[in-house]
């Protein structure tokens, strides 16, 4: 009988698991519990449980910890991991420290198949969707590392191309059985596919973050190759005219290339567009692919942007980069996988 993995069930699938055993709900919260909250990777050790209750889950079930094959340590204290639990399902998962913040970058899928341009991923090609298990290990090694307060799925692969997984994998995150991360804290970022994006509003409390690259629909499919079939219009639409609840936040990522789009009229455009809308916008400079003559815009013209934001209304930052010694940053995941080779 081949065993189920317990990582990356709720707390009713686990109690399916065991209840036809005479355990109860409460036995489940415990295994999830330790599991989530603890990364108990042994279901020997599970606290407050019988020794019969752990020699049934052990028959039935494993804990599906999947170990990182490798890692490498940026000098700003960002930490890369590479994963692989199947066979050529490789995927990337960064650790970012920030004074008390602990922010883990996942994957969900094993490459991308958008092919946006500017970024590593989408050139690496598609490989496979990751189960939601698969994602909710990836914070749960990083929770080795010191306790997470925040998840941006942001990592290799569009989230919302694997939605089902995606949805799942927050419900672990947040729930008060899981990890119990708060969904204010989780960021769910796309470049757009409008039916997942309604989907994710009317299912998930988590926040939303949507990649523009420019504002111009022409210029953006070039970039974007979702945009011939999502325009980005129609999304900011539907965004702006779904009700909030409070605290939940939804933005616009804007990747700012040195003489491509940014521009004043990139500025003007990008204004017309969300003024009153309340989106935020997040500044993101471009970090370079190998072999690519582009650049990121200057730092100045970065602030002239945010400034000019706030001037109309729109709430407006820049972020800083983080881990791009060790190909960590935005856009870079993937940069130094191959698709063909052993690891
Ligand atoms: S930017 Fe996101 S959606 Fe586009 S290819 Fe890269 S990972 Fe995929």
């Amino acid at each position: 009988m081949e065993k189920v993995k317990l990582t990356g069930l709720s707390a009713d699938e686990i109690y399916g698991l065991i209840e036809p055993g005479g355990f109860t709900r409460e036995h489940a919260l415990k295994i999830s519990n330790s599991l989530y909250k603890k990364g108990v990777s042994d279901l020997s050790i599970i606290p407050g449980v019988s020794r019969h209750l752990k020699e049934y889950l052990q028959e039935r079930s494993e804990p599906g910890i999947c170990e990182p094959l490798s890692s490498s340590s940026s000098a700003d204290g960002s930490v890369k991991f590479l994963f692989s639990g199947r066979p050529n399902i490789k995927f990337e998962t960064v650790f970012i420290p920030e004074e008390e913040r602990k922010t883990v970058c996942v994957s969900t899928q094993s490459g991308c198949r958008m092919g946006c341009s500017f970024c590593a991923t989408g050139k690496y090609g598609f490989h496979g969707d990751l189960g939601a298990g698969e994602i909710v290990n990836q914070v749960i090694v990083c929770q080795r590392i010191s306790p997470i307060t925040h998840v941006v799925f942001m990592g290799m692969g569009e989230p919302l191309d694997n939605t089902d997984n995606v949805l799942k994998a927050c419900e672990l995150l947040t729930a008060e059985w899981g990890m119990a991360i708060s969904p204010r804290n989780i960021t769910v970022s796309t470049v757009g596919i409008t039916p997942a994006i309604v989907r994710f509003l009317e299912q998930s409390p988590c926040n939303l973050v949507v990649s523009l690259y420019s504002p111009f629909a022409s210029e953006r499919a070039k970039m974007v190759p979702a945009e011939k079939k999502y325009p980005v219009r129609e999304i900011i639409r539907i965004m702006a005219g779904f009700p909030l609840k409070k605290k939940r936040r939804l933005s616009i990522a804007y990747m700012m290339l040195k003489g491509i789009n940014d521009t004043e009229q990139h500025l003007e455009e990008i204004r017309k567009i969300l003024s009153g809308t309340g989106i935020r916008v997040n500044l993101l400079p471009y970090h370079r692919l190998p072999g690519d003559e582009h650049s990121s815009s200057e730092p100045g013209l970065m602030d002239h942007f945010r400034q000019e934001l706030m001037n109309s209304g729109i709430s407006a930052s820049v972020r800083r980069s983080r881990g791009a010694d060790i190909s960590a940053a935005c856009g870079l995941l993937a940069s130094g996988l191959s698709p063909e080779s052993d690891i």
